[in-house]
């Protein structure tokens, strides 16, 4: 799944291609990937300006001048990305934009569970996916992260998992990122001291600015605006490591399940009450 990084990459490569443009036509090739789809679908775009492409979490948000901003959430192994029209229309595509300067947006998803929805501008801030979300962790001080986690039983990786605390982490990040702390992902967040919250607030940021710098990890079908696979899958040093020395001590890293997520983890380096 697409997750900050990831979602990061994709809206800078779309602002690139679609900022100032305006939409010249739309084609709907499967309607239920777009929540609430009606017929004024089409309508609601043609003829609009983009005026901005936004991120907030995993969602990707296009604002149009005079018009309704479209959320994009690519979910598993949604693709959203600016072609020119003449190039092939792979399989699975389900929604084109076509853009004035005849660039054409495409939303591609295998599985489907990505949507396109259309929200009213002021009702923006109401959509209940960003009302309830967690801050950014690339825009918050060391303090309002730290009080999200104090005082909590449940385990921190599950919390870091919840966008409700923070936005825009899911599998890999906070694989990567308690690794880098040597936090073990069972660990009750209540049970971390205020060292292992810095090193984790520290760890958080440290790798979704690296996986943004390397245009996000390619693992399933992650692609950029442009189509381009990401490259920092090449640098994770646990996630979907099992087995594989740990790159600091050499251990074989493990696996196991906390709340149902498939989790990777250095039994040596991440122990659990690392404390102090
Ligand atoms: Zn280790």
């Amino acid at each position: 799944m697409p997750e900050l990084p990831e979602v990061e990459t994709i809206v800078r490569g779309l602002r690139a291609c679609t900022v100032g443009r305006s939409v010249t036509g739309v084609q709907v090739l499967r309607q239920d990937v777009i929540r609430g789809y009606t017929p004024e679908f089409e309508e609601a775009l043609t003829g609009r300006k983009v005026e901005e492409v936004l991120r907030r979490g995993k969602n990707i948000i296009i604002k149009l001048a005079g018009g309704p901003a479209m959320v994009v959430h690519l979910k598993m192994t949604g693709q959203f990305t600016c072609n020119r029209p003449e190039e092939e229309i792979l399989k699975h595509t389900h929604l084109l934009i076509n853009l004035s300067d005849g660039g054409q947006l495409r939303f591609r998803d295998i599985r489907r569970f990505g949507y396109v929805i259309l929200v009213k501008p002021d009702l923006l801030a109401e959509l209940p996916q960003l009302v309830a979300m967690g801050p950014e962790p690339l825009e918050i001080t060391f303090e309002s992260f730290a009080c999200r986690f104090r005082g909590r039983r449940q385990r921190i990786k599950a919390m870091l998992l919840n966008q409700r605390v923070l936005a825009g982490l899911g599998n890999i990040y906070t694989d990567e990122a308690l690794h880098r702390a040597g936090i073990h992902p069972e660990t009750p967040a209540n049970q971390l001291s205020e060292r292992n919250l810095r090193h984790l607030f520290e760890a958080v940021r440290e790798v979704l600015s690296e996986a943004i710098a390397r245009r996000g990890s390619s693992v399933e079908n992650y692609v950029d605006a442009g189509g381009a696979a990401g490259t920092f899958q090449l640098y994770h040093r646990v996630y979907r490591k099992r087995g594989q020395p740990c790159p600091l001590c050499g251990t074989p890293i493990e696996r196991i399940t906390v709340d149902g997520r498939g989790t990777h983890f250095c039994p040596k380096c991440q122990k659990i009450s690392a404390g102090s």
